[in-house]
């Protein structure tokens, strides 16, 4: 994806308030992140790692979330997959909840889905990151494919956030 700059990446928030994006921690060494190998930036809250945040650009425009990190207690020792790049990982897949934007997000509405913890799906897809035996299927697909396809997951859960 193309760099973003810490002010578009606060503009572009769908579902917190002006105020939030405002406040939320941004990463500070943006200008070293792998863009080039990035579908999407996702970040940790260092002061408060249960908040997690992406940002994706959908049709040259970056969308960003907001969201809630829940890890299975006990299940930490199960392996699960990220339903974004179908990696699958021994405890390093969070439930990532985002509230819906606008009002239905006022009222409590959610969505979540389960993602790599560390929000790195990118680097995993490219093999630029390990996740340990058996973390990929066996795919005759292609990079560009398995690319294509955590993108089309994220704009999926970008979309049903999204919607009012
Ligand atoms: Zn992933």
């Amino acid at each position: 994806m193309e760099p973003l700059t810490e002010q578009e990446i606060r503009a572009a928030f769908v579902n917190c308030s002006k105020g939030e994006a405002k406040r939320l921690n941004v990463p500070r060494d943006l200008a070293e992140q792998p863009w080039a190998d990035l579908d999407y930036l996702g970040w940790r809250d260092p002061q408060a790692p249960d908040r997690a945040y992406l940002v994706i650009a959908l049709d040259g425009r970056p969308r960003a979330l907001a969201m809630r990190a829940s890890n299975a207690g006990s299940g930490q020792t199960r392996r699960s997959m990220c339903s974004m790049c179908l990696t699958t990982h021994s405890g390093g897949v969070s439930l990532m909840v985002a509230p819906r934007a606008g009002r239905a997000g006022q009222q409590g509405n959610s969505v979540g889905a389960y993602m790599c913890s560390d929000l790195a799906c990118s680097l995993y897809v490219r093999g630029k990151k390990d996740a340990g035996v058996g973390a990929r299927l066996h795919e005759t697909i292609t990079l560009e494919e398995k690319v294509r396809r955590t993108v089309a997951n994220l704009a999926a859960f970008v979309a049903k956030v999204s919607t009012a």
